[in-house]
């Protein structure tokens, strides 16, 4: 069986090199335990923050030992003791980036796959769907009326934010994506009343002309020059939700501030870091209400997946940085 382990920490943007595929064994469940033959695994942006040598939320990978990250699976095998889970059954899990992980069984999630496919507990039911979630509503405080900017919009967590800021009552909904394509699919698939490709000129332009009454709600995942153009845009009391700043992630020099923040006081602008571990109370609801817009067909969402299991995952990953994924980037074993 085959896992993927770090090789090198990467300097600026990862390469392949960074990145090892080695062969293991299988291994055999003991007590409390479980074997699962992975199904889809996740890649995400933070992954890329996990592979520097720096203190965070998580703890970095270690050179030369597996990475980990979100995955769905099928268990194989159950060791002594486990008496809630048995073989055939689906679970939610922590160990991606390999073909077998071996999980105590008290840190899985059971998962159905005939409530909702496998890849979307690692998308818009997942992750990145309570991150949209709890982030436009409860970091954000959004309310009926606002006009809300979302950056990084046609990604996994971009595309939810959106749709959701809709449904809820957006007086305007706009986005910012690093493609075309991208911005057709916001505005003709997913119902975003504006969109812009980043990369046609200065963000504060291109934002300024697709938000003539300005913005209450900035929804950031992408920092930099889009922070700077939100800043500039946001009307009085205008919330900033900081959800990440990939702009910046594969940055080997110190990143420059936005220039502006002066605003923030002027504006009376709240800006408020946000991480989904700390919004577990929201998961209940947030999986309630987006499943029936889903059914509804009112919330759409795409899945850029990638067939190929362990193999490919650091292509997929590589990708993703690029912008290679429109919703979520999946690994398909
Ligand atoms: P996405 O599915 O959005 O994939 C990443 C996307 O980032 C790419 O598709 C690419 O799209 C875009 N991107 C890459 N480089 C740049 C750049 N220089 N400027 C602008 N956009 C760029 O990932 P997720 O939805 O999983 O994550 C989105 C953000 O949310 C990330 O910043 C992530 O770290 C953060 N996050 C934070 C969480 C939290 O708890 N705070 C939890 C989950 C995610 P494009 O073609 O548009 O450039």
């Amino acid at each position: 069986a085959l896992e993927v382990r770090l090789a090198s920490r990467p300097k600026g943007w990862p390469t392949e090199d960074d990145f090892e595929i080695a062969e293991v064994e299988i291994p055999t469940p003991g007590e409390g335990q479980i074997l699962v033959r992975n199904v889809v695994m996740s890649v995400d942006p933070y992954m890329r923050g996990r592979m520097n040598d720096v203190k965070s939320y998580v703890p970095p990978f270690q050179v030369g030992a597996p990475l980990e990250g979100g995955a769905v699976g099928e268990i194989v095998a159950v060791g002594e003791g486990v008496e809630t889970l048995k073989t055939g059954d689906n679970v939610l899990h922590g160990l991606g980036w390999r073909d077998y992980a071996l999980v105590d069984a008290k840190h899985v999630v059971k998962v159905d796959g005939s409530v909702a496919p496998l890849s979307t507990y690692l998308g818009v039911l997942g992750m990145p769907g309570l991150t949209a979630y709890a982030g436009l509503l409860a970091t954000a405080e959004f309310k009926e009326g606002d006009a809300v900017f979302v950056s990084g919009a046609a990604g996994a967590v971009g595309q939810i934010v959106g749709q959701i800021a809709r449904l809820k009552g957006a007086s305007q909904v706009i986005g910012s994506a690093g493609s075309a394509d991208k911005v057709k699919y916001l505005t003709e698939e997913l119902g975003f009343d504006a969109a812009f490709n980043y990369k046609d000129g200065p963000v504060a332009e291109l934002l300024a002309a697709a938000a003539p009454n300005g913005i209450d709600v900035y929804f950031d995942n992408v920092g930099g020059e889009h922070l700077e153009a939100a800043i500039e845009t946001l009307n009085l009391n205008g919330r900033i939700t900081m959800c990440g700043a990939i702009s910046q992630y594969n940055a080997s020099e110190k990143p420059t501030g936005p220039s502006n923040m002066i605003q923030i006081l002027a504006k009376r602008l709240t800006l408020r870091g946000m991480l989904v571990g700390d919004h577990k109370a929201l998961q209940q609801q947030f999986v309630s209400e987006v499943a029936a817009w889903i059914a509804s067909g009112e919330l759409k969402y795409s899945e850029t997946v990638i067939e190929g299991g362990t193999a490919q995952a650091p292509a997929a990953f590589l990708g993703m940085l690029r912008g290679e994924n429109t919703g979520k980037m999946l690994v398909q074993f």
